[in-house]
């Protein structure tokens, strides 16, 4: 299967509302460029010098969403590029993204990422720690948050990732329940090509896939 009739089958199946995000890492700009030109709109970097030369060739035709861990010095940089960070996880990276915000004039979108499996992964906010996270950066004038991210376990059985996509939307609930100024939970990004069906059932309204769109990476 192409790039292009692999986009328009997603395109197809994916319920209404839920928005698809390609998820390029290691991926040439020529195969972006089909993606986008298949009916792609938003496209996910894990790199922030992988996404500049994506996007020297596809440029502003599509939305460019950080999805990887962005260290502090790559901050400046991903302001120019990106129109969403979806993995903000401490206020230090929150303020730093603020920082380079005020500068560039610009508001970016974010995402808190939650680390829904705990122990089992590295990145990402604590289930119990998010919401003081929130509380913390909200404040910031040039981000807008608006939602939250989870990668949940990598692969195997889909459905042992269920249970880290329910407490993430039950975290979305709540903090959006709370009605913190600034903060507008709107957007819960999860779901990979071997989660998205699982991911969506729990709610998600964002699913990430690189495998089902590209093929498997080398
Ligand atoms: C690579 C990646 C994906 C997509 O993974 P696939 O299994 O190829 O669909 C989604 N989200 C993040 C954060 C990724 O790094």
């Amino acid at each position: 299967m192409s790039i292009r009739d692999n986009v328009a089958r997603i395109l197809r199946e994916l319920p209404p509302g839920v928005e698809l995000v390609a998820a390029a890492k290691t991926k040439t700009p020529a195969e972006i460029l089909e993606a986008v030109e298949a009916g792609v709109v938003l496209i996910g970097e894990n790199y922030v010098q992988e996404a500049a030369e994506a996007f020297a060739a596809v440029s502003r035709r599509a939305r460019w969403h950080f999805i990887g861990h962005l260290q502090s010095n790559k901050v400046k940089k991903a302001v120019e590029i990106f129109d969403a960070i979806e993995t903000v996880d401490s206020s230090d990276l929150a303020r730093e993204i603020d920082k380079r915000c005020r500068n560039a004039g610009k508001t970016m979108s974010v995402q808190i990422e939650i680390n829904s499996g705990e122990e089992d992964q590295k990145f990402g906010v604590a289930p119990a720690a998010a919401e003081a996270l929130i509380r913390e950066i909200a404040p910031l004038p040039n981000l807008r948050i608006e939602g939250l991210m989870t990668m949940g376990p990598f692969e195997g059985d889909p459905e042992a990732a269920r249970p880290y996509f329910r407490i993430t939307k039950g975290l979305f609930d709540r903090i959006g329940t709370l009605a913190i100024p600034g903060v507008e939970m709107k957007r819960l990004s999860m779901g990979m090509t071997n989660s998205y069906r699982v991911a969506l059932e729990e709610g998600a309204n964002r699913i990430r896939l690189g495998t089902l769109i590209f093929g498997p990476r080398g």
